[in-house]
C-alpha cells in the first residue's frame, strides 16, 4: 500500500472510531438511565388536585366580595371589570400567588405560530433607598403589551407600530406554574383584529349557542343556553434525550428526515395497550401529578400503536377550558420529561414507516341544564330533538367538510395524513349501524300520512334505547359518532385544537340555523311542530347524504367512491388553505361572526408562510446530514471495502474465484448511492432556490409542497438505502430500532 493510501486508511479509522463513538455514546447514555420519580405528592388526587389553580374557592379567601363578583359576573355575562375592582382582584391573585412561591407574572396567549406563548414579568419593584416591593396592579392583570412585533399576523399589524395588546380572559382561572402566575389572555391587535387561536374560538362559541339554543329551544322553550363540551386524546412519542440529541433532524425538526425503518416495529401490534415501561410509567406518573395540581382532570393513559408512542386524555369539560388545559399539558409534559432525561414529540409524524400521532377531538353539545343534544335519549321527543341535531352536523359536514378537513392542514399533518392508519383526507362521517337504519327508514316513508302525525312520530320510536352499544367506533373513519358524541381524528398531534374546533364550531352554527330557519317557516306556514321538525330533518339526510360513509376509510375503493360522490379531499396543504378563502367558507365564517375577511386572508398567509419556513428548514437539515453524515460515512465504509479488495487482489493476483464478489457489489451500490445521493441533494439546494426566488406566498408554498418535498423524498430513499448498506459501527446517527425502544 502506498504511504498517501496508508495515511487515508488511517484518517478514516479515526472518522470511523469517532463517529461510532458519538452514536455509541448516546446509546451508552441512554440505556443507562432509570426509573425515578420526581414529584411525589402524598395521599389521595383529591386532595392535591387545583392546588395551583385559583378557583372560585380560593377567590372567596383572597378576594373582597366586590371584585369576586366582578369576576364572576364577568365569567357569566363578559362584562367588563372596573379598573378599581380590577386593581383588587389582582392585588388578592397576588397574595395567593406569593403563598405558592410566584415571583413572576405572565400573560399566557396562543398566537398564530400554534403555540403558546409568554412574557415574565417580576412582582418586585425597587423602592426607596435600595430596598423593593412586590407590586401587581390591575392594569397588569388586565392587559399588557408584549414587544409582539414578531409574531405572525399576515400583515394585521403594521410593523413600524408593531402593537398587539394581550388581555386577561377572566372565563379561564389563572394558575401559578414554576414560580410564575400564568394568567390565560387573547391577543390582538391595535385594531381589535384577532392575532391569536382563541378570539376566534371563543366567538365560534357564541355563534353556536346562539343557533344551538333556538334550537333546544323547539324541545323545551326553558333552555338558556347550550354550551359545547371537548375531550381531547393526546398522542405522543418519547424518545431519551441523548439519543435526541444525536440526531440533528429531530433537535430542529421534531422529526426524522431519513432513517431506515426497524426490522420490528408495529407488526406484531405488541406495544398497543401493552405493559406501560416503568421509565415511563415513572415519567406519565410525574407529568400528571403536575396536571392534577393544575386542575387538569387527566383520566387515561396507554400505549399506543407505534412503538415508544403513548397516549393520556382528560375528562372532557368545557370547549375553552378544554384547549387551554391541552396547550398546557403539553408545556407541563416538556418540562417533566427533561427530569427524566427523556423528550416528548408531539410532531405529528416523527418516524416514517410507523403511525403518526394526532390530538382527537371528542365534541358534544350541553344544555344548561345538562341535558347532552347528542343523546338520543328515550323519549320520541328526545329522539327528535336528537335527530334534528345530528343531523345539522351532518349537513355541515356535507357542505363545508373540505374546509374543516382544510383547517387541520400543516406540514406535520401532511406527511401523516393519508398514510398508516391516520385519517383518509376526505371528510366523511360513520354513524353505526342502527343509526344508519333510521336513517333510511325516514327518508324511504316518502308518502307519510301526515294528517294523522302518528306515522311520523312511530319511525322516531323505532330508534333503539340503547345506541352507544350499536356503533361499532369504524376507526378508519375522520369523523365518527362514539354514542353520545363526535370524535373528528384528523387534527395533528401538536395542533393548537382551536384552530379545527372553531371552524367546527362555525359549520355547524350555521346549520343549526339554518334548521332553525326552516323550521320556523314550517310553523310559520301553519305546519304542525313535531311535522315541521321531522320533514326538516328529513331534507337535511337528503342533502347530507353524500357524506355518509360506513365502509373502510383505508380501501382504495374509498378512494375512487368518493370522488364519484364528489366529495373533495386535501391532497396539498398549500393548495387546501385557500378553502378558508371560498366564496362558501367567507359566508360562514364570516356570518357567524368567527373570523372578518381581513383575518381570513391574513391566516391564510400566516399558514402558508409557517408552511413554507417548516419545510425550508427541514429540506436545509436533510441537506446537511447527507452531507455532514450520510455521505461520509459510505464514504468511510467504501474505502474499508477498496482495501479488503485490494488486500484480495493481493493474496489472490488473478484468481477470479477468490476476488472479494461481495465487497465488490456492495462497493458499487455505494458508488452508484452516493452519487445519486448528492446529485439528489444538489437538486434540491437547486429546487429550493427556485422556489425562494418566488415572491408570492401562495406560489411559493405551492413550489414547496410539490417540487421541494419530491426532492426530498427522492434524497431519503437513497440515504435510507445507504444506512441499509454501511457497516453498523460507521453509522453516525441512532438508527429507528434504538429510537424507538426505550
Ligand atoms: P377512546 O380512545 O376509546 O376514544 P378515551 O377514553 O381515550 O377513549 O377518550 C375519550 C375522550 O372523550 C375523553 O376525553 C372523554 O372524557 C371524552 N368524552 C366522553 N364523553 C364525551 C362527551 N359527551 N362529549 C365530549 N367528550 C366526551
Ligand atoms: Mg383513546
Amino acid at each position: 500500500m502506498s504511504g498517501i493510501l496508508r495515511r487515508r486508511c488511517e484518517g478514516f479509522r479515526q472518522i470511523k472510531y469517532y463517529m461510532a463513538s458519538f452514536r455509541e455514546r448516546a446509546l451508552a447514555v441512554a440505556s443507562s438511565r432509570s426509573s425515578q420519580r420526581h414529584c411525589v405528592e402524598e395521599g389521595p388526587i383529591s386532595t392535591y388536585f387545583g392546588r395551583n389553580v385559583f378557583t372560585v374557592e380560593k377567590m372567596r379567601k383572597f378576594l373582597p366580595a366586590d371584585a369576586l363578583q366582578a369576576v364572576l359576573s364577568a365569567r357569566t355575562t363578559g362584562e367588563k371589570l372596573p379598573r378599581t375592582t380590577s386593581d383588587k382582584i389582582a392585588s388578592g391573585m397576588k397574595a395567593w400567588a406569593q403563598e405558592l412561591g410566584a415571583t413572576h407574572y405572565t400573560h399566557l396567549f396562543q398566537p398564530l405560530t400554534g403555540a403558546t406563548a409568554e412574557k415574565h414579568e417580576a412582582f418586585m419593584t425597587p423602592g426607596p433607598d435600595g430596598t423593593a416591593i412586590e407590586q401587581f396592579c390591575g392594569g397588569a392583570l388586565v392587559q399588557q403589551e408584549p414587544d409582539a412585533s414578531s409574531f405572525p399576523s399576515g400583515g394585521l399589524r403594521n410593523t413600524f407600530e408593531a402593537r398587539g395588546y394581550t388581555a386577561w380572559d377572566p372565563a379561564s382561572p389563572v394558575f401559578v406554574l414554576d414560580g410564575t402566575l400564568c394568567i390565560p389572555s387573547v391577543f390582538v391587535s391595535y385594531n381589535g383584529d384577532a392575532l391569536d387561536m382563541k378570539v376566534p374560538s371563543l366567538r365560534s362559541v357564541q355563534a353556536l349557542d346562539k343557533a344551538a339554543t333556538r334550537v333546544a329551544k323547539f324541545f323545551n322553550s326553558g333552555v338558556q343556553s347550550v354550551r359545547v363540551n371537548l375531550g381531547l386524546e393526546q398522542e405522543y412519542f418519547l424518545v431519551d434525550d441523548a439519543l435526541f440529541n444525536a440526531r440533528p433532524d429531530l433537535q430542529l425538526c421534531g422529526r426524522t428526515v431519513i432513517g431506515h425503518t426497524s426490522a420490528k416495529d408495529q407488526q406484531l401490534s405488541d406495544h398497543y395497550f401493552g405493559a406501560i415501561p416503568s421509565r415511563v410509567e415513572a415519567f406519565m406518573k410525574d407529568f400528571e401529578t403536575e396536571a392534577y395540581l393544575l386542575g387538569i382532570p387527566l383520566k387515561t393513559r396507554h400505549n399506543e400503536v407505534a412503538p415508544n408512542q403513548f397516549e393520556c386524555a382528560p375528562l372532557f369539560s368545557e370547549i375553552t377550558q378544554a384547549i387551554d388545559q391541552n396547550m398546557l399539558l403539553m408545556i407541563v409534559m416538556q418540562k417533566v420529561a427533561e427530569k427524566h432525561k427523556l423528550r416528548v414529540i408531539f410532531h405529528e409524524k416523527p418516524f416514517q414507516g410507523v403511525n403518526g400521532s394526532g390530538k382527537h377531538c371528542n365534541w358534544s353539545l350541553r344544555t344548561d341544564d345538562g341535558v347532552n343534544l347528542l343523546s338520543p335519549g328515550g323519549t320520541s321527543e328526545d329522539k327528535l330533538r336528537f335527530l334534528s341535531f345530528y343531523t345539522s352536523v351532518l349537513k355541515a359536514m356535507a357542505d363545508h367538510g373540505y374546509l374543516l378537513m382544510a383547517s387541520v392542514c400543516s406540514l406535520g399533518n401532511t406527511w401523516r395524513l393519508g398514510g398508516s392508519e391516520a385519517p383518509p383526507t376526505t371528510l366523511s362521517v360513520f354513524s353505526g349501524s342502527t343509526l344508519t337504519k333510521v336513517f333510511d327508514a325516514i327518508l324511504r316513508m316518502k308518502e307519510v300520512d301526515w294528517d294523522s302525525g302518528k306515522d311520523s312520530i312511530s319511525i322516531v320510536g323505532t330508534i333503539p334505547e340503547i345506541i352507544p352499544d350499536n356503533t361499532d367506533r369504524n376507526r378508519t373513519s375522520p369523523f365518527a359518532f362514539t354514542g353520545n358524541r363526535f370524535e373528528f381524528r384528523a387534527l395533528g398531534s401538536s395542533a393548537n385544537a382551536a384552530g379545527s374546533t372553531f371552524v367546527l364550531n362555525a359549520i355547524v352554527a350555521d346549520s343549526l340555523r339554518q334548521f332553525a330557519d326552516r323550521v320556523d317557516k314550517r310553523i310559520a306556514a301553519g305546519e304542525d311542530k313535531e311535522k315541521a321538525i321531522l320533514t326538516t330533518v328529513r331534507d337535511f339526510l337528503k342533502e347530507a347524504g353524500k357524506v355518509m360513509f360506513e365502509g373502510n376509510g383505508y380501501g382504495s375503493d374509498w378512494k375512487e367512491e368518493s370522488l364519484r360522490r364528489g366529495l373533495r379531499s386535501v391532497n396539498n396543504a398549500a393548495e387546501a388553505f385557500h378553502a378558508f378563502q371560498e366564496e362558501d367558507s367567507v359566508a360562514v365564517l364570516t356570518g357567524t361572526g368567527v373570523l372578518s375577511r381581513t383575518e381570513i386572508d391574513a391566516r391564510v398567509e400566516v399558514l402558508e408562510e409557517t408552511f413554507v419556513k417548516k419545510l425550508q428548514i427541514e429540506a436545509r437539515v436533510i441537506g446537511d446530514i447527507c452531507l455532514n453524515h450520510v455521505i461520509p460515512a459510505a464514504t468511510a465504509y467504501q474505502n474499508i471495502l477498496a482495501e479488503n479488495l485490494r488486500g484480495c487482489r493481493e493474496v489472490f493476483g488473478d484468481e477470479t474465484d477468490w476476488l472479494g464478489r461481495a465487497p465488490e457489489r456492495t462497493y458499487r451500490q455505494i458508488a452508484r448511492l452516493i452519487n445519486s445521493l448528492s446529485d439528489g441533494v444538489a437538486a434540491l439546494v437547486e429546487v429550493r432556490r427556485k422556489a425562494n426566488r418566488l415572491t408570492d406566498t401562495s406560489e411559493k408554498a405551492g413550489l414547496y409542497s410539490t417540487a421541494v418535498m419530491d426532492a426530498m423524498k427522492k434524497v431519503r430513499e437513497d440515504a435510507d438505502h445507504l444506512e441499509m448498506l454501511v457497516d453498523d459501527a460507521l453509522w453516525p446517527l441512532p438508527k429507528y430500532r434504538e429510537l424507538l425502544y426505550l
